[in-house]
């Protein structure tokens, strides 16, 4: 028998016509690439977004086709994100800090067809644009298009004076909203193709109390940039409950990060570590303090024990981690206490803290080994980590729908972890970062971790050498905070207790810079090819 409610196709628009309509003076605020912070509000941004689609619309744009971006966090890449989907055609936010052949590779393969871009990005697209023959016109998102040797125009005149009343939606839910590219630590990009429902069904799992809570009452500061992970969703979730959005620009320095938490009040926030750890760093040396921040949500990357308290006893902020994967649209755990978790005094509910977390309605996790066979969760065992749900990609864009999971319609995350009966899952590596020693595992993560505590540390990596007898040891490498000189010593000593004996590095190296990657995480690859023709210590006890 079916069922005799209205049909309301989950399509995407519909979330800014609603923020426009009952949110409409909330405010979204910009540091704009002009330089100052600009004002606007759901009502202007979704007038401004109808013009986009008009705009759009004229060029040839078509349901379906990819209208790249490539830009930081502002209300003008907003615009331009809900134009297009509002159209049926499909947003690809493309990452400027990727590797050029990267970038190259992944327009040609989503074939974009128009560009939009911050003016920042004119020097790179010079280099890029003569090998993407697919891109026919580029608008800079900036009042004034800067100087370039390809045709180009400027979004404010091309804006000026369009229609606002191009309809929106009316199209199947299951059609295709966004693309985004995975980073490619291994092998070629590959892209993720959300759809209309499934972007809005994950708005409205992030929105619960147990993960992001946001509300009309948040003052929320997007740091993940729009063309990472799907910007966690907030792109949806902020406009769908009504809370005021501060877009961060370019600028992602602690003291321009600082300095809008506190002038636009902002409750919530979102980022990788390392921006809260140089959000941190920015606080200690200038004595600074966060007075309406009250949480942030930190995942993309294993939260550090020191961030958590750091945050709690210094500022009063609680740290609460998510994991997920641009695959997972990406939210899919969060590390929000349970009730019995809830029960215990705060320094027995952090190593919950410290973990991934639960699940969120709506998904399936399971664990397995290598045969595909499944494994206990028991909280010790650990195995291939594997999702499943409308907000999981079952393919990668270009291949077969399905071909991307197992015969329980299972998508391979490449994490490796455990999960205890409660339902708490620890993430131990991602399967390519394990460090295998002697037959048995170290988790790098847990490591890099603890020794980032160290208060003379501002960055650690553990990487994992091979070794003629252990296969692999783990070595440290550490960035130390500015100014300082530390001895190995020092840092074997801390990590003393904390560890497994036989997880204890064999050796630390103290290097200026742990590089990040493009998306704000400690780059590996990079380090490993640094890390060439690097032998471990001599180990007399070993013959080599
Ligand atoms: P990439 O890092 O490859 O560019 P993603 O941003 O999609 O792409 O990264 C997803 C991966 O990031 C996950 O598979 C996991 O390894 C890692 N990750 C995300 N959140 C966390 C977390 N809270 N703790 C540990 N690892 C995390």
């Amino acid at each position: 028998m079916q069922a005799l409610m209205q049909d309301w196709s989950l399509t995407l628009d519909k979330i800014l016509d609603h923020a426009a309509r009952w949110h409409g003076d909330r405010e979204v605020v910009t540091r704009s690439v002009e330089g100052p912070v600009t004002r606007s509000t759901y009502a202007d941004l979704h007038r401004r977004a109808k013009q986009v689609s008009h705009g759009l619309l004229a060029m040839g744009i078509k349901p379906g086709d990819r209208v790249a971006t490539m830009g930081w966090n502002s209300d003008r890449h907003l615009e331009v994100w809900y134009g297009c989907i509002g159209i049926g055609a499909v947003l690809h936010t493309l990452n400027p800090r990727l590797f050029p052949e990267q970038i190259i590779y992944i327009a040609n393969h989503a074939q974009d067809t128009v560009l939009f871009a911050d003016p920042a990005c004119a020097p790179l697209l010079a280099e890029l644009l003569p090998q993407c023959p697919t891109i026919k016109r580029v608008v800079f998102m900036s009042d004034e298009a800067p100087p370039t040797p390809f045709p180009a125009e400027a979004y404010e005149p091309w804006l000026s004076g369009r229609p606002a009343d191009t309809a929106w939606g009316g199209f199947d839910e299951t059609l295709a909203a966004g693309l985004c590219y995975t980073s490619g630590t291994t092998g070629n990009p590959k892209g993720v193709l959300y759809g209309h429902r499934s972007n809005y069904l994950h708005a409205m799992m992030t929105l619960q109390p147990d993960a992001l809570n946001l509300s009309a009452r948040d003052t929320v500061l997007l740091i993940v940039p729009m063309y990472h992970a799907n910007a966690w969703g907030v792109m949806y979730s902020a406009p769908m409950v009504g809370a005021k959005l501060v877009l961060p620009g370019a600028k992602l320095d602690g003291a321009s990060l600082h300095e809008l938490m506190e002038t636009e009040g902002v409750t919530y926030s979102a980022g990788v570590p390392t921006i809260w750890q140089m959000l941190l760093t920015h606080l200690k040396d200038t004595g600074g303090k966060l007075t309406t921040l009250r949480r942030v949500t930190v995942g993309g990357a294993a939260c550090p024990e020191s961030l958590i308290r750091a945050l709690r006893d210094d500022y009063d902020v609680d740290v609460i981690q998510g994991w997920g994967m641009t695959e997972t649209s990406p939210l899919a755990t969060v590390s929000i206490p349970s009730p019995k978790v809830a029960a215990l005094p705060f320094e027995s509910q952090l190593p919950y803290k410290l973990k991934q977390g639960r699940l969120v309605c709506n998904l399936d996790l399971k664990l397995v080994d290598d045969a595909g066979q499944r494994l206990p969760h028991d909280g010790k065992t650990f195995g291939k980590l594997m999702i499943k749900g409308p907000t999981v990609a079952s393919a990668y864009y270009g291949s077969e729908p399905g071909s991307a999971l197992d015969e329980e319609g299972f998508f391979d995350t490449g994490d490796v972890s455990t999960i205890d009966a409660d339902g708490w899952m620890q993430i131990t590596d991602r399967a390519k970062d394990v460090i295998k020693s002697g037959g048995e595992w170290i988790s790098s993560i847990d490591v890099e971790n603890i020794a980032v505590g160290h208060p003379k540390a501002a960055l650690c990596a553990v990487l994992g050498v091979v070794h003629p007898k252990w296969d692999e040891r783990p070595i440290l490498l550490v960035q130390l905070e500015p100014g300082q000189t530390a001895e190995k010593q020092e840092f074997l000593d801390y990590l003393d207790g904390k560890i497994a004996r036989w997880w204890t590095p064999d050796d630390v190296l103290f290097v200026d810079e742990i590089p990040l990657g493009p998306t704000g995480k400690i780059d590996k690859k990079l380090l490993r090819t640094r890390l060439t023709g690097y032998e471990l210590p001599f180990d007399p006890g070993l013959k080599r």
